[in-house]
C-alpha cells in the first residue's frame, strides 16, 4: 500500500477556485473582481516600460546564471532599503538594517516568521481582523499561535480605531504585531498619520514587536507617503522590528517572486548577528533567491532614468485606481445607491464593499461578475469598459 494512501484532500484556495470558475464561464462581458492583481485600462497585467528596458538589456548581455548569495543580490538589497526606509534614513546610515532578497513578499513573511520563532519562541502573533488570509497560515506554519486585534468596522466601512488600540493595549509584551503599511488587504482601510503615531507610541510603551507587511508601496499616496508606518517606527526609538516588502504589484512582477525582508536591530553588531540567523533561515528554506526578477528590480531602481520612468508608471497606476473608485461611487449614486461613498475613502487595490455573500452570489449567477464571498472586490480590475456593467449590477443586487 502507498504511504500516501491515507492523505485526505486539502481544501483549495477559495480565491483560486473562483478564478477557475471565472475562466470556465462562457458569458460575454464577464468581470473578475476576485483577483489580487492590478490590471490596466485594457484589462491586461501591465509589463512596465522600465522593466522591459532592463529585460531587453539583460537578454543582450546573456549572462550566465550562477547562484545568488543566500540573502540575494546586493544591488537589489541596497536599493530596497532606500525605498523602504528612505534614502536619507538615519537607521541606514547607522548600519542598523539588514535586507535580504526573498521569494516574493510571501517569502519575506515566512523567513521573518521563522526568524522570530527562533528569537521569541513563546510569543504570540497578532493580526488584524480581518487580514490577508495567508498571514494566519504562514505564522501558524512557523509554529506561532495567532490572535486577532480589532480593525475593520462594518458599520462605517472604516477603521475601528478605538477597538484596535484597546486590543493592542491588552497584548503581552513581546507579542509580534503584524501591521499592514498601506492599502490594507482585504478591507482597503488604512490608518491616518496621526493614528499611526498613536499605534507606534502604544507599541513602544507595551514593548510589542512590530512586523510590517508592505505589499503595496506606491499604490495609494506615493512611495514615501505609503511608507509612513515604517518611517514613524524608524524615528520612534523602537530598537528592533522587521519589514517584509513585495514588488509583485509595484513592479507588476507577480510571477517573478520579488520581495525582501529587512531587519532593524539596535546596533551594527546586533544586526550582523541577526542577519547571520536570517541567512541560516533562508538556507534551510530555499537556499537562495532567484536571479531574474531581482535583476529587473535592481536594474530599474539603480538607474536614475529608469527609476523616473517607473515612478511615472506607478503614479499612472495609482491614479487609475483612484479614478475607478471615484467613478464607481459617482455612478452608484446616479443608480440610487449613494451608500457606497466609503469606497472612495478606502485605499489600494481592494475594497470591502459591504456586499453580503448572497449579493456576491447574485452578482456571479445573474451578472457574470465574480467577487469573493466576504464582499472584497479588486478595484484595480475595473476599467472604463466594465465599470458601467459592474455598477449597474451592484446597484441591482443592493436594492
Ligand atoms: N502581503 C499582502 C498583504 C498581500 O496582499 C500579498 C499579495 N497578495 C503579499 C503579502 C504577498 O506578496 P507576494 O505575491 O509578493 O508574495
Amino acid at each position: 500500500m502507498s504511504h500516501f494512501a491515507n492523505v485526505e484532500m486539502t481544501p483549495g484556495d477559495p480565491i483560486l477556485g473562483l478564478t477557475e470558475a471565472f475562466v470556465a464561464d462562457t458569458r460575454p462581458g464577464k468581470v473578475n473582481l476576485g483577483v489580487g492583481i492590478y490590471y490596466d485600462e485594457q484589462g491586461r497585467i501591465p509589463l512596465m516600460r522600465a522593466v522591459r528596458e532592463v529585460e531587453q538589456a539583460l537578454a543582450l548581455e546573456a549572462k550566465p546564471r550562477g547562484y545568488l548569495p543566500i540573502d540575494g543580490l546586493p544591488a537589489y538589497n541596497q536599493a530596497t532599503q532606500k525605498l523602504v526606509f528612505g534614502a536619507d534614513s538615519p537607521l541606514l546610515a547607522a548600519g542598523r538594517v539588514a535586507t535580504s532578497q526573498t521569494i516574493g513578499g510571501s517569502g519575506a513573511l515566512r523567513i521573518g516568521a521563522d526568524l522570530l520563532k527562533k528569537v521569541l519562541p513563546q510569543a504570540k502573533v497578532a493580526i488584524s481582523s480581518p487580514s490577508w488570509e495567508n498571514h494566519r497560515v504562514v505564522f501558524n506554519a512557523a509554529g506561532f499561535e495567532v490572535v486577532e486585534y480589532a480593525y475593520y468596522d462594518p458599520t462605517t466601512h472604516g477603521l475601528n480605531f478605538e477597538g484596535m488600540l484597546a486590543d493592542l493595549g491588552k497584548l503581552e509584551s513581546g507579542t509580534v504585531v503584524l501591521l499592514h503599511a498601506c492599502c490594507h488587504n482585504p478591507t482597503g482601510v488604512d490608518l491616518t498619520t496621526q493614528q499611526w503615531e498613536q499605534v507606534v507610541a502604544l507599541v513602544k510603551e507595551r514593548k510589542l514587536f512590530p512586523f510590517i507587511d508592505m505589499a503595496y508601496q506606491g499604490f495609494d499616496k506615493g512611495i514615501d507617503a505609503d511608507a509612513t508606518a515604517v518611517r514613524l517606527l524608524a524615528a520612534s526609538g523602537i530598537e528592533s522590528f522587521v519589514v517584509a516588502n513585495s514588488y509583485s504589484k509595484s513592479f507588476s512582477l507577480y510571477g517573478e517572486r520579488v520581495g525582501a525582508l529587512s531587519v532593524v536591530a539596535a546596533t551594527r553588531d546586533e544586526v550582523l548577528r541577526v542577519q547571520s540567523l536570517v541567512k541560516r533561515t533562508i538556507r534551510s528554506n530555499y537556499s537562495s533567491p532567484a536571479t531574474h526578477g531581482g535583476a529587473l528590480v535592481a536594474g530599474v531602481l539603480n538607474s536614475a532614468e529608469l527609476r523616473t520612468m517607473w515612478e511615472q508608471e506607478l503614479t499612472e497606476m495609482r491614479e487609475r485606481i483612484h479614478a475607478m473608485r471615484a467613478g464607481m461611487v459617482e455612478k452608484l449614486a446616479v443608480h440610487g445607491a449613494p451608500q457606497f461613498d466609503f469606497i472612495q475613502r478606502q485605499a489600494g487595490m481592494f475594497s470591502y464593499s459591504g456586499l453580503s455573500k448572497a449579493q456576491v452570489d447574485r452578482l456571479r449567477e445573474e451578472f457574470a461578475i465574480y467577487a469573493i464571498g466576504t464582499g472584497r472586490i479588486c478595484v484595480a480590475a475595473l476599467n472604463t469598459n466594465n465599470l458601467d456593467t459592474v455598477v449597474a449590477a451592484v446597484a441591482a443586487v443592493s436594492r
